[in-house]
């Protein structure tokens, strides 16, 4: 039994993401899916919650021929033990998998196998570009997020709060 690891704040969840997890699902037994900065929402870098991004990832992890699992991770303040918090919160797992220098760094560093899945179109599958799309009103960020997102976002007024969110008081 191999088990597989991969880490992402999934704001949104987008098809550059569902691509990785395609990828990880033909080579592990089980994929546990970190979800990362559990306590942030409604801010510009996070808008959504940690329950909305699982409503919005659930349906396409249901889709693979893998058990999958989503545990909500915190961000602590100490990078130096976050490598011990997210084991404390997950079932066990053999490889990570993660493009991101700081994760990469720590779980390196810690002994763990880290796979670095190659990069989908990321000029165009990127959280902070589909953010942005979504404020400029640009609606091609809609090809971006498989369905189950974009319903999300249109229950919780997701295009609302990211606008709101994105204010001052005097503007
Ligand atoms: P993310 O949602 O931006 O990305 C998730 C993964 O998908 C990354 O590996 C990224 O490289 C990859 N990805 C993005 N676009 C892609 C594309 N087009 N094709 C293929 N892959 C693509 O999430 P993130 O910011 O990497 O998440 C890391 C999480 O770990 C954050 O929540 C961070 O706060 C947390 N963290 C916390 C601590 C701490 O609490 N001390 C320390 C390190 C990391």
């Amino acid at each position: 039994m191999r088990r597989g690891l991969y880490i992402g704040r999934f704001q949104p969840y987008h098809l550059g993401h569902e691509a990785v997890l395609q990828k990880i699902a033909d080579e592990v037994d089980e994929i546990v899916v970190g979800l990362g900065s559990a306590q942030a929402s409604h801010t510009l870098e996070n808008p959504f919650t940690a329950g909305e991004r699982i409503s919005m990832i659930w349906p396409s992890l249901r889709g693979l021929d893998v058990t999958c699992y989503v545990i909500p991770l915190w961000d602590i303040a100490r990078n130096a033990v976050w490598v011990s918090h997210v084991r404390a919160m997950t079932p066990n797992f053999e490889v990570v998998y993660s493009n991101n220098p700081l994760v990469v760094q720590l779980f390196a560093e810690a002994g763990v196998e880290v796979m670095r899945p190659p990069l989908y179109r990321r000029e165009v599958y990127s959280g902070t570009a589909i953010r942005r799309m979504i404020l400029s009103g640009d609606e091609a960020w809609m090809r971006l997020v498989p369905f189950s997102v974009l319903s999300v976002i249109e229950e919780i007024g997701g295009i609302e709060r990211l606008k709101n969110v994105s204010r001052s008081d005097d503007s």
